[in-house]
């Protein structure tokens, strides 16, 4: 393969049209090659810094003659990763067993086929880094094939191919390189040379940048066709990867000292509210309020909640929605959190709600997620209580592994069935009486696909919505909807995962996905609870990661109309593929 010799100024001036000029433009192609070899040696030595949340979710597919490839097997895990072992040592090639696992610490692992255990123990890092030693010309050949922006980001394109002899487990394909310090932003292909009974996986792997000069590993989509794996069986797959929790104060290790004793603002605010005594009754709501914020907060320092944010704001416009019309003064007031993780669930602890991102992402629309919330109002009104063990703090105190395990807001069948009943009554008299049919609809094409999604639907603090092919809420509600019809494309029960919630993997915000909806034209387009390639819009931050408060902007932007989860605003996707 020809190695490109010319100079990126040459290129530069060819392109027509453009605004912004590096200074570092006068460089020759190689020295540009060796920039971001020096920026992906130095992108190897920064990951030791951070321990990141790692979500992987697979879908194991199956041909089906009218909807094309449907799930019929998945599997998650969810881990806390370590960097700071040496990653250089570590060769994609038949690593040993004493690599497996090395840089994964497991809160949630839920496998059914030895193949997703491979694919954790030698895929996850092939995914998000390039090479763990020398990417660099000396073991590959770089070939220059154009510029292109992702998003505001404008990249240099090349082709990447091992040279002869530079050994197995070497990566093949495309990368991209944001043209300002060479960082690689994204990367696109497998590995080669695999060794006997070794295979490697196609990622479609991306960095976020973070902060000035900080790209870090966000979003990983990884596809095979047929794998073959054993002797007889050929697995389709597809996969998502999500990292965040970069800035969890248990993630950096430099701030593991400094932060220990800062205090939260809100706090102090809360003490100024009380000028005397409490009665017996309100000395109870304030014990299980702090239970409440007890557990709130160490699931947020866990990185398994979002700050308090827009998306929370919207939830809590759809509960007030429904308190209003039902003539309902909760106090204290209701709240809701989102919890970061994707399979489907929503609890209630008192008077905060919680709903997954997974759940938000995928229900359709407003009269649906009413229905989720309702069921959890269902809890509030009805007084069950949040366990007040919680209330001591020193139950809080645990490592971040252990979330799933010390934490459990699971209800009784009893407590589940009177929610229902309960939330039905809410719903009847709320603004989404005459559309119980969409929530039911949801329910329904949840019930046909939970069977072969068994992790998407398992909850691990609340309790599940289904179970194989029954569904476990508001079965009065699945009950009166109209029939689901997976193969009519503009019957729209069920979005895929990722349809609605942007994840910010540095400061853990979620936010609205600001894309416009995109009609289906085939039932195979529709994806009901499936995994998609990922496509984000990437920007660069020009400052530190910002730290607004929102509880500040809480207040200053009410938000009196219900705000449809499908976001009105849009920003056209101007990426060039
Ligand atoms: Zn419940």
């Amino acid at each position: 393969m020809r190695v490109l010799k010319i100079a990126v100024t040459v290129l530069m001036l060819a392109v027509a049209g453009l605004a912004q000029t590096a200074p570092e433009q006068n460089l020759k192609l190689d020295q540009v090659i060796d920039r971001v070899a020096q920026q992906e040696a130095a992108f190897m030595e920064s990951l030791r810094d951070y321990r990141p949340l790692v979500e992987t979710y697979i879908q194991e597919m199956r041909a089906d003659k009218e909807l094309g490839m449907v799930p019929q097997r998945d599997q998650y895990f969810l881990a806390k990763a370590d960097f700071s072992q040496s990653i250089r040592e570590h060769v994609f090639a038949g690593a040993g067993a004493d690599t497996k696992h090395h840089h994964l610490t497991f809160i949630s692992k839920k496998f059914s086929s030895p193949f997703a255990m491979r694919y954790v123990d030698e895929g996850f890092l092939q995914g998000i880094i390039l090479d763990t030693r020398d990417f660099d010309q000396g073991h590959y050949q770089f070939e220059l094939l154009r510029r292109e922006f992702l998003g505001d980001v404008r990249c240099l394109v090349f082709d990447v191919s091992p040279r002869k002899g530079s050994g197995p487990g070497r990566f093949q394909g495309r990368i991209w390189v944001e043209d300002q310090d060479y960082h690689v932003v994204r990367f696109s292909g497998t590995r080669v040379n695999a060794p006997r009974f070794h295979f490697y996986f196609h990622f479609d792997s991306w960095r976020l940048n973070m902060g000035p000069g900080v790209w870090l590993p966000a979003y990983v989509y990884t596809e095979e066709n047929d794998v073959q794996y054993g002797i007889m069986s050929h697995v389709h797959f597809k996969a998502q990867t999500r990292l965040w929790g970069y800035d969890l104060k248990s993630s950096h290790r430099q701030d593991e000292l400094t932060t220990v004793l800062v205090e939260s603002p809100n706090a102090i605010a809360d003490h100024a509210e009380q000028t005397q005594d409490r009665g017996p009754l309100e000395a109870l709501h304030a014990w299980q309020r702090l239970s409440e914020d007890n557990v709130v907060d160490r699931m947020e320092r866990a990185g398994l909640l979002a700050p308090r944010g827009e998306v929370e704001k919207v939830l809590e416009t759809v509960v007030n929605n429904i308190l209003v019309t039902n003539n309902l003064d909760i106090q204290p007031e209701v709240r809701c959190r989102v919890l970061l993780t994707a399979p489907l669930e929503s609890f209630t602890m008192a008077h905060t709600i919680v709903i997954s991102r997974g759940l938000i992402d995928t229900l359709p629309d407003e009269a649906s997620l009413a229905m989720i919330l309702a069921h959890e109002l269902g809890h509030v009104t009805l007084g069950h209580a949040i366990d007040t063990r919680w209330a001591f703090s020193d139950r809080m105190i645990f490592s971040d592994y252990e979330a799933f395990n010390r934490l459990d807001f699971r209800r009784t069948p009893a407590e589940e069935q009177a929610a229902d009943q309960k939330a039905v009554e809410l719903l009847q008299k709320s603004p989404y009486a005459n559309k119980l049919s969409e929530g039911g609809l949801f329910l329904r094409a949840l019930s046909a696909r939970s069977k072969d999604l068994p992790n998407l639907v398992t909850a691990h603090l609340g309790n599940r919505l289904a179970l194989g092919n029954q569904v476990m809420r508001m079965q009065t509600v699945a009950q009166s909807a109209p029939a689901l019809n997976l193969n009519q494309p503009d019957q729209i029960a069920a979005l895929p995962l990722g349809a609605r919630l942007k994840l910010d993997p540095w400061t853990d915000r979620v936010e609205m996905m600001k894309s416009k909806p995109v009609a289906s034209t085939s039932a195979r387009e529709k994806m009901p609870f499936e995994v998609t390639p990922f496509s984000p819009f990437l920007t660069r931050k020009s400052s530190s990661p910002p730290q607004v408060s929102a509880g500040a902007t809480a207040q200053a932007t009410p938000a009196p109309v219900p705000a449809a989860p499908a976001a009105a605003e849009e920003k056209p996707q101007t990426e060039n593929r």
